[in-house]
């Protein structure tokens, strides 16, 4: 099979140019949530001119395109997300964001691009192809309602076997690729509480009840959980991330709303965490006599890797860059993901595609207003999902 080898990397070599192209093109304009019309027209133009059967407005605004060929064992699909951030960019890059306040900080331009150059390659190759594909493109990666509860909901894993996705990840370097043996990604939650106290002048709080006093205890409080109620040896977070409140500096306001996210990986864990949180803000506003109110819902689910999707991966990626540049087990990560969502229907695997560059400062993770990656790993992304739809 070395030759079948040899012929992925060599197309991937002879797309490369292109793709980076393509890849800055879509950097230079990104596009945010379900509104991508013009990186989904991108992808469905891609897939068209490669005769590839493809159908848009699928999960809104998702691209899919089906290759078949004959007497096929099964079906692999391979996922790209689309959507950008809404975040400023900033330095130096000649293919910065042209678009204020939108950002491809998550590096969904390089999957998107990644996606169309192993469509190029996989159809150049297509004699050698035993298995159907599906290249799946989807919106609102980053925000909920989650795009690929969406594309599911539209029929998009009907007669998948197997689906595979990667995320660029700047904490390995380009050419190398994480893998985890079963969770990959954490589930993520989101909480919001309200607060309500008695509002008041702020020369005479022992007139109110002050739900800002409130607020920050039970903020401080919430810090305990992980670092007392949750096993050492497991991973969790608890953050909040918003406090919204008042409206001027001398009035104490009558509530305030608080928001954040728990990270785990565990059913037991979660519970400890949503038993604790509601206790203490029961404990923390009876003791002020405040009352509240607590909205709790999940994100997204943990990220789950299937053994069999494992270790093809493992086996297809050390053929690619050697064993040595194949770190496994890569630990899980307290991130999440709305491939998730894929990964509780049919057997999937999710890799972390190398991309950062220690020695040229390509370092910022994902969501930091200088992410960038070193662009040697589209090349690994190609060749990867091109050598899991062909094999090696
Ligand atoms: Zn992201
Ligand atoms: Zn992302």
């Amino acid at each position: 099979m070395e030759e079948q080898l040899t012929r992925i990397l060599t197309s991937c070599r002879s797309h490369f140019e292109e793709i980076v192209a393509i890849r800055r093109d879509l950097h230079m304009h990104p596009e945010i949530g379900f509104d991508v019309p013009q990186t989904a027209a991108i992808a469905a133009a891609a897939l068209e001119e490669l005769g590839i059967r493809t159908k848009t407005g699928i999960g809104k605004t998702g691209v899919v395109g089906d290759l078949e060929v004959g007497g096929a064992a099964k079906r692999i699909a391979l996922r790209a997300d689309m959507d950008a951030l809404p975040m400023q960019e900033i330095g130096p890059k000649a293919y910065k964001s042209k678009i204020d306040g939108k950002a491809h900080m998550c590096g969904h331009d390089v999957h998107t691009a990644i996606l169309i150059g192993a469509a190029r390659v996989i159809r150049e190759l297509k004699s050698a192809l035993a298995a159907n594909i599906r290249f799946i493109f989807q919106p609102n990666e980053e925000s909920s309602p989650p795009g690929a509860a969406a594309m599911i909901a539209d029929g998009v894993l009907e007669g998948v076997d197997e689906i595979y996705g990667l995320h660029v990840w700047p904490l390995l370097e380009a050419g190398q690729y994480g893998i985890c043996p079963d969770i990959a990604l954490a589930r993520s939650d989101c909480f919001e509480v309200e607060i309500k106290g008695q509002g008041g002048h702020g020369a005479e709080p022992h007139l109110a009840i002050d739900p800002v006093l409130i607020g920050c205890q039970f903020v401080t409080m919430l810090q305990s959980i992980v670092a007392r109620n949750v096993d050492p040896r497991e991973k969790a977070v608890v953050s909040v991330t918003q406090i919204q409140g008042g409206t001027a500096f001398n009035i104490i306001p009558d509530r305030v709303r608080i928001r954040g996210t728990v990270r785990t990986m565990s059913a037991p864990i979660l519970q400890t965490i949503q038993g604790r949180l509601e206790t203490m803000l029961a404990g923390i506003t009876a003791a002020h006599g405040a009352t509240y109110r607590l909205a709790y819902e999940e994100v997204a689910p943990a990220t789950y890797n299937h053994k069999q999707c494992v270790d093809t991966v493992l086996a297809v990626a050390a053929q690619l860059v050697g064993p040595d540049n194949v770190v496994f087990p890569y630990p899980p990560d307290l991130g999440s993901e709305d491939f998730a969502y894929y990964s509780h229907k049919v057997p999937a695997g999710y890799i972390q595609l190398g991309c950062g560059n220690q020695a040229r400062g390509i370092v910022q993770m994902c969501h930091h207003p200088g992410f960038d990656v070193d662009e040697d790993c589209i090349f690994h992304g190609m060749a990867l999902f091109a050598a899991l739809a062909l094999g090696v």
